[in-house]
């Protein structure tokens, strides 16, 4: 049977800042994030199924993504998990939704932990491919299964 990929779009608003970074990042503000996900399967052959033909079911994948990733960083504002006690010291108040995270909340970061959170969760025979999350117009990180085995 041949192997096919699928992929679904997301997008989702969130601030950030880089503890120590050189750059603007180094300050608290948002992008809007789009996010694609794709997995690769082969095409169920069982007649019978109502999902005969498909990896596995678009809206599926869409409520695995949504559950794990885009509700808890949609609209937050996601920091690691030091400078979030200095920023929580100044205005615990004021900071709403906050993500608190292990690690730097660079896009490469964020694509590592989403491959953690969507992978335990796909179904039997489907397997997470890649991962494409846009920071910008111009700027994206990619995860690739391949370069993870
Ligand atoms: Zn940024």
């Amino acid at each position: 049977l041949a192997k096919i990929r699928i992929t679904k779009e997301f997008k989702f608003e969130a601030a950030h800042v880089l503890k120590g970074y050189d750059g603007p990042c180094r300050n608290i503000h948002g992008h809007s994030y789009e996010l694609l996900v794709t997995v690769t399967g082969e095409p169920i052959p069982d007649e019978t199924s109502p999902r005969v033909g498909m990896v596995m079911d678009f809206g599926e994948l869409k409520t695995i993504v949504r559950k794990t990733i885009i509700d808890e960083f949609d609209h937050s504002l996601i920091i690691s998990e030091l400078s979030a006690e200095e920023i929580l010291k100044i205005k615990s108040e004021a900071l709403g939704k906050v993500v608190k995270v292990n690690y730097q909340p660079t896009s490469e970061n964020m694509l590592i932990d989403f491959s953690n959170r969507i992978q335990p969760l796909l179904p039997t025979g489907v397997k997470l491919y890649s991962m494409l999350l846009r920071e910008t117009v111009t700027s994206y990180a990619e995860w690739f299964a391949s370069d993870n085995e």
